[in-house]
């Protein structure tokens, strides 16, 4: 669709992240927001358009539980995250494409940004956003754990 800015990030017309695509899966790419002041707040987002969970097969549930997995722990090991957070809403204007939120709870977290209020870390100043430098090293580093082997 092209009004939908996932589609556009996805085919590489208008990419969000200034990083590389972290993993690329048959059904599912992640790859970091941006801006945040979240390190490690990442988004695992459907390859085809589609906006309703009620629309997804079998198949791509199946794979967006592996990625969880994988995810969930490598942002655990590298971030020494406390819990991690997984959402999907996909309400906002031009992000109405089914995408799922994974954020290390991390130390870096204030009481005023827990739970639902962690969206804040969407809506930093620009001084406090992440640079294109940290997001890019990171996303190499999770690139390279998410495409090893898991057992
Ligand atoms: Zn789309």
């Amino acid at each position: 669709m092209s009004d939908c800015l996932s589609c556009l990030s996805n085919n590489g017309k208008k990419r969000i992240s200034p990083a590389a695509t972290i993993y690329e899966g048959k059904y599912w790419l992640v790859e970091h927001v941006n801006p945040t002041g979240l390190l490690g707040w990442v988004v695992i987002v459907l390859k085809r358009h589609s906006e309703k969970l009620h629309e997804l097969a079998r198949d791509e549930w199946h794979e967006l539980s592996e990625l969880n997995f994988r995810l969930t722990r490598a942002l655990h090991n590298f971030l020494q995250s406390e819990k991690e957070y997984s959402c999907c809403f996909a309400e906002m204007e031009g992000f109405r494409h089914i995408h799922f939120l994974v954020i290390p709870k991390t130390g870096k977290f204030n009481k005023e940004n827990t739970g639902s209020k962690v969206f804040n870390y969407l809506r930093v100043p620009e001084s406090e956003a992440l640079s294109k430098e940290e997001i890019i090293d990171f996303c190499k580093l999770l690139s390279k754990e998410m495409n090893t082997k898991w057992e």
